[in-house]
């Protein structure tokens, strides 16, 4: 059954990466949606219907742990939110966790790393 995954992240290559990395790890039923911060990325959830959202952290206009918050407000029963963070940001994480966030992966990763925090998500 397909799968609509939204993607919020400031980075066209990023989000390009991430879509790649998700199709390499042998996740094939994922439908995507991009949105470029997390402005546009409540927008899209608030319009829309979504299985999953990874986000970013560091988004101009609204950052990843206002977008989660957000979310987390506006949504009643909003999906699980993966954040894509950078190494040694554990707190960034911790704090991401506190608003509602589900899991996190690290950059860079690797298709087995998004097999395993992201393929349980999307069955
Ligand atoms: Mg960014």
């Amino acid at each position: 059954m397909t799968k609509n995954v939204l993607i919020v992240d400031d980075s066209a290559t990023m989000r390009k990466i991430i879509m790649r990395g998700i199709r390499q790890a042998g996740i094939d039923n994922a439908e995507f949606k991009e949105a470029s911060d997390g402005v546009e990325g409540l927008a899209a959830v608030e319009g829309g219907s979504f299985d999953l959202i990874l986000s970013d952290v560091n988004m101009p206009n609204m950052n990843g742990l206002d977008f989660v918050k957000e979310v987390s407000a506006k949504i009643s029963s909003p999906p699980p939110i993966v954040m894509i963070t950078t190494e040694g940001s554990e707190e960034v994480v911790n704090e991401a966790m506190s608003r509602g966030a589900n899991g996190y992966l690290k950059k860079p990763f690797t298709p087995e790393k998004i097999q395993e925090v992201i393929g349980p998500l999307l069955q």
